[in-house]
């Protein structure tokens, strides 16, 4: 099955249970507007090269499109269309007033230098500009992309249009029209999710925790939960594992990371290959890289009884049901980590009003919108004896009938 075959199927699980009529029920199994481009870059070597990006507004029912633009060599179009999916369902369930959207261009940019990736993230806007907009489809940070690209393609845009936008791309710098609490939204909205849930379930025990993808995401929140007392056995990246049985010093794999790249590069861990991270015996699995990272393969080996996916679609739904039949919990992915959306949301509302919050008023109202979204879900897993991602599917589907 296809990534996005698979993301899809998932609508099913909740059908029975979830109050959407036919139609819209329909509507959902394909994008609005899906747009393909051709990105010419000329290198600093004066040569060409051609780039294949793409950027999909998946649904906007509920407001213009949102979602992050990804730089990665295996992005394809399979992947923006189920990426913009989950946008649509994750801004439906935390009730904002925007759609689903995502983009990506198929790129490494570690073989660019960083005037070329500045032409190609100027290239990208110039591409598909009559997609982008405030009002029609407003970009983000993904994998690979952070304030810098945002800037350029903010810069590259209000040159098109000849005023300033700051609402059409989310993520930038402060100087550029940025929020406070951004950077560490997801992490910070999943950290917050877990806390829920583990007073929901009335556990107050420090748990074992191992967390594939050391990045924005997967190392702020290995921060917050070694903070709470959680001992963090292992973290990985794509280059390897670091493990160690007594818990790692999350600031000192953080400074290996940042010295030499790669997390098993601590001295204080034992090296293990990427892999093992997803099999250690720990409490809590957290996935933060990237989708697909649970399948048939390895489920078997999952030993953690709870999975928080702070990355978009890591369990594939084959993999899923043998997890939902030995009763591990998942947390699922579009709630866990829509922080990040809904302090994009924020920021796009603080540009459309000319206002700037604190960033203690940034993480009230996130934290105030996370709470009612996961109770809501928890107390819908309850209601209907299900699992908790079949409950937020249901929710977001509501949230999106007309
Ligand atoms: P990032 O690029 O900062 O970090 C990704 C990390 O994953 C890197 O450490 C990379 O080395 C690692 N990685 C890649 N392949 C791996 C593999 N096979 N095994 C182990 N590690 C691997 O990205 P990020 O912003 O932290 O995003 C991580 C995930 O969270 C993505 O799925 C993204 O879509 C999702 N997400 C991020 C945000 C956000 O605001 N950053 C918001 C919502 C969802």
């Amino acid at each position: 099955m296809s990534l996005f075959d698979d993301a899809i199927s998932r609508l099913e699980w909740s059908r029975s249970f979830a109050d959407i009529c036919d139609a819209r029920f329909e509507a959902l199994h394909r994008p609005k507007l899906l747009t393909e481009v051709t990105i010419p870059l000329q290198k600093d070597d004066g040569s060409m090269e051609y780039f294949t990006g793409w950027r999909c507004r998946f649904d906007d029912t509920r407001g213009p499109g949102k979602g992050g633009v990804r730089f990665h060599p295996g992005v394809d179009v399979a992947e923006v269309k189920t990426l913009a999916f989950w946008m649509t369902l994750k801004t439906a369930l935390v009730g904002l007033p925007m759609g689903g959207g995502k983009g990506g261009i198929a790129v490494n940019t570690r073989e660019l230098s960083e005037t070329e990736l500045e032409r190609l993230s100027r290239g990208y806007v110039r591409a598909l500009f009559p997609v982008l907009g405030p009002d029609l489809d407003v970009p983000a940070p993904d994998v690979a992309t952070g304030p810098e690209v945002m800037g350029w393609m903010l810069d590259e845009y209000e040159r098109i249009v000849g005023h300033k936008a700051p609402s059409t791309f989310t993520g930038k710098s402060i100087a550029r029209g940025g929020i406070h609490g951004r950077d560490g939204a997801t992490a910070n909205g999943a950290h917050h999710v877990i806390k829920a849930w583990l007073n929901r379930q009335n556990i107050s025990d420090d748990l074992t925790v191992a967390i594939q993808g050391f990045g924005s995401a997967g190392s702020l929140i290995a921060s917050l939960l070694s903070r709470d007392g959680h001992k963090i056995l292992a973290v990985s990246d794509s280059s390897g594992t670091t493990y160690n049985e007594d818990g790692l010093d999350i600031e000192g794999v953080s400074q290996a990371k940042q010295k030499k790249g790669r997390v098993d590069a601590f001295k204080g861990g034992e090296k293990l290959d990427s892999g093992s991270v997803l099999t250690c015996d720990v409490d809590l699995l957290i996935p933060a890289a990237l989708e697909e990272a649970i399948t048939l393969d390895n489920v078997k080996d999952i030993k953690a009884k709870t999975i928080l996916e702070v990355a978009n679609g890591p369990v594939s739904v084959e993999a899923e049901e043998q997890l939902d039949k030995r009763g591990v919990h998942i947390l699922p992915d579009i709630l866990v980590n829509s922080g990040g959306v809904i302090v994009s949301w924020m920021e796009w509302v603080q540009g459309r009003s000319g206002d700037q919050w604190e960033e203690s008023e940034v993480t009230r109202r996130l934290h105030e919108r996370l709470d009612e979204s996961a109770q809501a879900v928890f107390d819908r897993a309850e209601k209907e004896d299900t699992t908790l991602r079949r409950a937020a599917y249901a929710i977001a589907m509501e949230a999106l009938d007309i």
